[in-house]
């Protein structure tokens, strides 16, 4: 935050233990390059929109149906957020209400199946959600969960999900994941879910903004409920959103509020709004184009030098490293390359054979840096970076590179 230094702040002058935090994430944020795939730089016109004085207002109940008065501002930019999103999403019905994209889930999974209901969904090992039935998750104490995983190559095996939907007969499926690199084949999701008579639910959090972009399969049309966080891919401020079609739409609503929520956060809306309006112009999807390009050009790079890439490549921002084959782990590299500069984060990959905390693999995301202008020459000295931190150079030796393409590609 330049302005806390430069312009007079309240903030600074009542509580400089606070500000002086938020000055430290600003300027971390500036000097590291983010590759944290779920993580992304939203506009300073969505920030501005998430800190107005709106934050202030209730507005329990939907647009028109309000337990608060003087909410017609509330009405006002909610309405504009559904009516942005369903443009974005081709879809009839959506709700922006969800404070984030697990709440979105609980919310979802609570209307469609019930407490005791059965879902089936992702394993966290393999790639899915905590929210996805993960036991030590809500979603997996109130619900019976049973969870898929990938093959050998890191895909999901349609065949799999077919025998454990035909034995566990749930009421809910969920397609999509966290550190899914790979397209999903959303019909053929929906035929399986819809044979057995379960509805399909697809969480696109990480891939929303490619949906968005048409640039990635969407599962409008297939799902009967997809869910989101609007913070990933989708670039806007932290928060969930629910599309439903029109035969779930209602459960949704009445699960979101009074089912699982109270008040909005009317403030986050906003910012969605404006994300949403972003998001509807032609520059988003250049943005979107370029952050596909440079993931694939990082699987591309990595591989050619040796690393082994879960699947083989990426569809989407996700490039998911299999260390396996080298003498690092994903703990080892993480750490190395915060002291570089680098924000990435450790990963299971697929059977690993190491603890959580430790793991075989690196998830990388070009959402962020692609955010700040990175094309795929920049993608190329990252990746020589990654190279070096993975055969144990010293990351102090590539903390001025990083400083470099930091200052040469401001945060927005
Ligand atoms: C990130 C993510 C979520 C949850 O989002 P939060 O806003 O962190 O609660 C849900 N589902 C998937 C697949 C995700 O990747």
């Amino acid at each position: 935050m330049s302005t806390v230094e430069s312009h007079p702040s309240p903030l600074r002058e009542q509580d400089t233990e606070v500000a002086s935090w938020l000055q430290r994430e600003d300027k971390r944020q500036r000097t590291t390059l983010t590759l944290i795939a779920s993580e992304n730089h939203c506009s300073a016109a969505v920030r501005e929109a998430c800190q107005s004085r709106i934050t202030d207002k209730y507005a329990e109940g939907y647009p028109s149906r309000r337990y608060y008065g003087g909410c017609e501002v509330a009405d006002g930019i909610e309405d504009l957020a559904r009516q942005r999103a369903m443009q974005l999403f081709g879809a009839t019905h959506a709700n922006v209400q969800p404070h984030s994209g697990s709440t979105a889930n609980l919310a979802a999974l609570l209307a469609l199946a019930g407490p005791n209901g059965r879902i089936v969904g992702m394993s966290l090992k393999a790639g899915g959600h905590l929210t996805h039935g993960y036991a030590k998750n809500h979603s997996g104490m109130l619900f019976d969960a049973r969870q898929y995983g990938v093959d050998k190559d890191g895909r999901i095996d349609l065949d799999e999900v077919r025998d454990l939907v035909r034995e566990h007969r749930p009421q809910v499926v969920i397609a999509g994941g966290s550190s899914y690199s790979r397209n999903i084949d959303y019909a053929a999701f929906a035929a399986i879910a819809h044979e057995f008579g379960a509805r399909l639910m697809a969480d696109i959090a990480h891939p929303a903004g490619l949906v968005a972009a048409g640039l990635v399969p969407s599962p409008i049309g297939h799902a009967d409920v997809v869910t989101m966080t609007t913070h990933k891919t989708l670039r806007g401020p932290r928060g969930g959103m629910i599309l439903a079609n029109d035969e779930a739409h209602k459960a949704i609503n009445s699960s979101v509020f009074p089912g699982h929520q109270g008040g909005p956060l009317m403030h986050q809306i906003a910012g969605k709004a404006v994300a949403f309006g972003e998001a509807l112009r032609p520059e988003f999807r250049d943005y979107q184009r370029r952050v596909l390009d440079n993931s694939r050009h990082l699987a591309q790079v990595l591989s050619q030098n040796g690393l082994s890439i879960v699947s083989g490549g990426t569809d989407n921002h996700i490039v998911l490293v299999d260390l396996r084959g080298t003498d690092v782990t994903g703990a080892d590299v993480e750490e190395r390359a915060l002291a570089a500069g680098l924000s990435v984060n450790k990963n299971a990959v697929p059977e690993d054979p190491r603890p959580p905390l430790i793991t075989s693999g690196l998830r990388l995301g070009t959402a962020a840096v692609t955010t700040r202008g990175f094309g795929t020459a920049e993608i190329d000295q990252v990746a020589q970076i990654v190279l070096g931190l993975v055969r144990g150079e010293d990351p102090e030796r590539y903390r001025s590179v990083v400083q470099d393409l930091c200052e040469a590609h401001p945060l927005p």
